[in-house]
């Protein structure tokens, strides 16, 4: 058996991975995720590497034997051993020698028959997977053409339901795939047999989208007011030693930060990337002089810490703008692009009936998942 990618299919493969990893639209703080396969090899994304930056070395090499083998094997009903030993076995499919950890979305992309797939998390389709009318807008606007999956927990589980969903699917349609696959808060998954296919996908998921939607750009920022430096030292010193602490504002920021009422939708959670990235829930202050809010911020910190048993990474002053945490630079800067893409899928989310968010109990999944605590770590460490 070859186990090696061929050098043209590799290098068509970080092309595809720099184009959409390096493009804010398409994913932020390094996720989403690219792969290739044949009969016998799968190459996909190494947790952990940023898509925009990728090089070979940040892809990890699979058996497609032993990832259809993971396809039919039955697992535990309990959440924790099954999710244990689905992982587990991911690991174990890897060739010898490779190191990399597989991304948990390497079984979504098994299964699908195309040689490259491109999954990303862009703000614009999230505003239709993160909204009330999702799926019959996903419907109506790719007529025959998409497969909706409604929110399940990621990894085995949500394997599993693209599975049945598609081969369902396949059976009812002579064995054709849809061009997209839309997963409910999260993002999309599609794919083809070269790059030409998948940008022409892209292309006409975006047009399609963006001629219903009335407002997709990127929400602006302006420095308008700002705090002192020794306050923002202050405030980031919480989140540690090496802690950081960053404001950001502008003026659709200060309306939707306006009062208590309009930051209802900031509160909850939209996808696992905000979850894991911005915290699933902010805290939230009045806007007071710099010594007070300092006070008022410190005991809110520590309640939320004791409440659950995890640092906030984001703070809501009203009317005013918001605060990204983080222990490290790089951590407080992904916890502000995380906000800043809240923001704008909400807005976008208007045009399809308005947000619908996770539930509490799929919150908790991810909030307490062995998978997203890596990734989280991984965000702060660089
Ligand atoms: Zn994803």
């Amino acid at each position: 058996m070859d186990s090696n990618i061929p050098a043209e299919n590799m290098n068509e493969l970080i092309s595809l991975s720099h184009t959409y990893g390096a493009d804010p639209d398409y994913v932020l703080a390094g996720g989403g995720n690219t792969s290739w396969k044949s009969e016998n090899l799968m190459v996909v994304k190494a947790s952990g590497t940023e898509l925009g930056t990728i090089t070979e070395d940040g892809f990890v090499t699979l058996s497609m034997d032993k990832l259809r083998t993971i396809r039919v094997t039955k697992y535990p009903d309990n959440r924790e051993e099954r999710e244990e030993r689905a992982l587990e076995d991911l690991m174990d499919s890897r060739l010898s020698g490779q190191k990399g950890r597989p991304s948990v979305e390497s079984l979504l992309h098994a299964i699908i028959p195309d040689k490259y797939v491109v999954h990303t998390h862009p703000a614009l389709v999230n505003g239709l997977t993160c909204s009330k009318n999702g799926q019959r807008m996903a419907e109506k606007l790719f007529p025959d053409n998409c497969i909706w999956i409604p929110l399940v927990d990621p990894g085995y589980i949500l394997a599993k339901t693209i599975d049945d969903e598609m081969s369902v699917w396949m059976d009812n349609h002579n064995g054709k795939l849809p061009d997209y696959i839309f997963l409910a808060n999260h993002g999309v998954f599609l794919w083809g047999n070269d790059s030409e296919e998948i940008n022409k996908k892209y292309k006409d998921l975006f047009n399609t989208l963006k001629n219903v939607c009335s407002h997709t750009d990127a929400v602006k920022i302006d420095i308008k007011e700002s705090f002192s430096d020794s306050f923002l030292q202050k405030i980031g010193k919480l989140a540690g030693s090496q802690g950081e602490a960053l404001f950001t504002t502008g003026s659709e920021i200060r309306s939707v930060l306006e009062s208590r009422e309009t930051i209802f939708n900031l509160q909850q959670s939209l996808s696992p990337d905000h979850i894991v990235y911005m915290g699933h829930t902010p805290l939230v202050c009045d806007d007071l002089f710099e010594d007070q809010l300092i006070t008022s911020i410190e005991k809110d910190y520590k309640s939320f810490n004791e409440k659950w048993g995890k640092e906030p990474k984001s703070v809501l002053i009203l009317g005013k703008g918001f605060i990204s945490l983080g222990n490290s630079k790089k951590g407080s800067e992904t916890a502000r692009l995380l906000m800043l893409d809240a923001i704008r899928v909400i807005r976008i989310s208007n045009s399809f009936g308005g947000s619908e968010f996770m539930s509490e109990e799929k919150v908790n999944f991810i909030n307490t998942w062995e998978v997203e605590k890596y990734r989280a770590k991984l965000s702060d460490n660089g």
